[in-house]
């Protein structure tokens, strides 16, 4: 029921289905991207990041906090496009009223360029995704220290040495993009945050992936269509590509023999179609 994928060092697990649910897990991370639908196993994770307001991503969140609840899971944290978080708060009042049950969250209202910080060198960073609804994408970034070129190939003792001395300069700081995230986004997406095409894992949403539906559909509702990848095909650096989001007109098997049939060599082998086994979507 649950598609698991994975995509360079990372598992994600989930459900995904343009228009009708979306909600994924990067153990790893320890965290759930949109909260579509509420599973079971997501209830007893720590963070939560929506993309945006549309019911498709949103719509399993109180009953993940419910399940959370149950299980006596801490207060969990929500990350979200600052504009919704006063819709989310009126949500979370009225499922709090409907059960007479305080739903413990923390809301974390961002913006594009924000930053948070998430623990073991890592952090988030927000970016601006293009959707008719406020909208925002994630990209989780770690933080490394390299050493410096001019020290290259000194002798570990002499590495210790000027560690010992304390001066500056030794090393210097780096931004590993490890994953990120963007769904329900025009391509457009990937020249206003270029550094998407060099995470080393890219989840993106797909929506449409053959002839059934034009470029100019996919643009007009505000989604990607597989076209636009194949044009953009030489500029993904990523170790993976995770497409998801597909339209749910498309079977899975169809949408597989799309993605593979249709992409040039080069990327193909580095897409990770995120879809369930066999022919039919779940539900
Ligand atoms: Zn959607
Ligand atoms: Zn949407």
């Amino acid at each position: 029921m649950i598609t698991e994928v994975r995509a360079g060092p990372y598992t994600l697990r989930g459900i995904s289905v343009g228009g009708v649910y979306t909600t994924l897990h990067v153990p790893e991370l320890d965290v759930v991207l949109d909260a579509g639908l509420p599973l079971r196993s997501f209830a007893t994770v720590g963070r939560f990041f929506l993309s945006h307001g549309h019911l498709d991503h949103v719509s399993g969140l109180a009953g993940l906090l419910n399940i959370r609840g149950l299980v006596g899971g801490k207060r969990a944290t929500i990350h979200l496009p600052a504009e919704i978080e006063g819709p989310v708060r009126d949500l979370l009042r009225a499922h709090t009223a409907l059960a007479r049950a305080e739903l413990d969250v923390e809301l974390v209202p961002m913006r594009p360029g924000d930053e948070r910080p998430l623990g073991n060198s890592m952090f988030v960073r927000a970016f601006q995704t293009h959707h008719p609804v406020p909208s925002l994408g994630y990209q989780f970034v770690r933080r490394v220290s390299k050493l410096r070129p001019e020290h290259h190939g000194k002798a570990p003792e002499e590495i210790a040495r000027l560690r010992k001395q304390g001066g500056p300069g030794l090393f210097e700081e780096h931004e590993r993009l490890e994953l990120a995230y963007a769904t329900d986004t025009l391509s457009r997406v990937l020249e206003t945050e270029a550094s998407l095409l060099e995470s080393r894992v890219l989840v993106l949403e797909c929506t449409f992936v053959d002839a059934t539906r034009s470029v100019e559909d996919a643009r007009r509702k505000f989604h990607l269509h597989l076209d636009e990848l194949i044009e953009l095909a030489p500029r993904f650096n990523n170790e993976a590509l995770v497409l998801m989001h597909f339209g749910q007109g498309t079977s899975p098997d169809r949408v597989r023999e799309a993605v593979q049939s249709r992409l040039p060599p080069g990327l193909r082998e580095r897409v990770v179609v995120f879809a369930p086994e066999g022919d039919r979507w779940f539900g």
